[in-house]
């Protein structure tokens, strides 16, 4: 049991020597700010009421509507919000996916560092 300890200690040493990136090394990747997933969409529309200027020629229509769309719990949604919530959703998918760049990054560095492509 010592013995089978002690060659463990000592081959993680070397691994440890001859790797860029040492097994137990945390990769931090940061957000800029808050996140959000989904996407922010505008629409304009027509009511249901008759002889409403959204009817008129040339139409009238109502709007700007400010729509966030996005999965909840697994379901595709989209919430209806003001012009300044708008504007702080676009604000946080931004981050969002400037984070799953950095991820997209830091995956590809793992392949150019995978265990195979190791030193050995
Ligand atoms: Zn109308």
């Amino acid at each position: 049991m010592y013995l089978m300890s002690n060659y463990i200690r000592l081959s993680n040493r070397y691994r440890i020597a001859n790797v860029k990136a040492p097994r137990g090394t945390n990769i931090v990747i940061c957000a800029r700010g808050p996140i959000l997933p989904g996407s922010i969409s505008t629409a304009k529309s027509r009511c249901g009421t008759p002889n409403c200027v959204c009817k008129a020629s040339p139409p009238k229509l109502h709007g700007t509507y400010y729509r966030w769309t996005g999965v909840i719990d697994g379901k595709q949604t989209t919430k209806t919000i003001s012009k300044q919530m708008a504007e702080e959703c676009k604000r946080r998918i931004k981050h969002y996916r400037a984070l799953q760049r950095e991820l997209e990054r830091t995956l590809e560095r793992s392949l150019a560092n995978a265990p195979w492509a190791e030193p050995q």
